[in-house]
């Protein structure tokens, strides 16, 4: 009787912890070591529109006629694989003034790894992120934010933030149906230092594509104005500068 019962409380046990490395590893929030910016802490009516993945012919050039129309500047998490597939696009990414960030090589999920293969997802595209002429801070996002130990140890060694997001309106079948549903679940819900994730790169994201014109007219209509991630974050230093001054 008391085996079954220690038995069943070690299963018990098991499931937990696996149930609890499941929701840190893909919580947008929280993560064991160093930094996680899902949304800058700022007073100034400030949003930054984080494109993932990409870049790829099908998209690029659209997206980047929107936001120059538009006069805002985003940030683009990019994939090593498809970076080097297409450097020319990435390029015309940094001449337009974009932040590109870094979004691994292959698009891995970064749990089960070894440390190696991190350090060889992240640093090839690093390398690749350079030869487009950008030259501002590299920050770094996880393909389907999936992160355990070694991606936010690797990270926090060097310095690096894992930034996510707190609006993902294309995550959720039933918003991102249309266009209209992801502008309206964002234009809603945008707060002072929200970072917004959408997928424009890929053809089966067409609503996500379409609702960015959109986005941006009905933000600008509720005072909010456009950063890149690192501006973003500047706005955070020079808030609790401006406090203690
Ligand atoms: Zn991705």
């Amino acid at each position: 009787m008391r085996k079954v019962y220690l038995l069943g409380t070690g299963l018990v046990l098991i499931f937990l912890a696996a149930w609890g490395l499941w929701e840190i590893g893909r919580s947008r929030t929280f993560q064991v070591f160093g930094e996680i910016v899902p949304r800058v802490e700022t007073a100034q009516k400030l949003v930054a529109l984080t494109f993932d993945d990409g870049p790829v012919p099908e998209a690029t050039d659209e997206i980047l006629a929107i936001l120059k129309r538009h006069d805002v500047k985003g940030t683009f998490f990019l994939t090593g694989a498809e970076l080097e597939a297409n450097p020319e696009l990435g390029r015309r990414i940094a001449l337009d003034g974009h932040e590109i960030g870094n979004h691994s090589y292959t698009h891995q999920r970064m749990v089960l790894k070894s440390m190696s293969f991190i350090r060889s997802e992240v640093e090839r595209t690093d390398e690749l992120i350079r030869k487009t002429g950008y030259q501002g801070p590299i920050h770094f996002r996880a393909p389907n934010c999936k992160k355990l130990f070694l991606l936010p140890w690797y990270l926090s060694s060097h310095q690096r933030r894992m930034i996510t997001w707190d609006l993902e309106p294309d995550s959720w079948p039933e918003i991102s149906a249309t266009s209209e549903g992801i502008v309206g679940h964002v234009v809603d819900r945008a707060r002072p230092g929200s970072i917004i994730l959408l997928h424009v790169m890929y053809k089966s994201r067409r609503t996500s594509m379409e609702s960015v014109d959109g986005m941006i007219t009905g933000l600008k209509g509720r005072g909010f104005g456009f950063r890149t991630i690192t501006e973003l974050l500047q706005t955070t230093n020079s808030t609790e500068k401006a406090r203690t001054l």
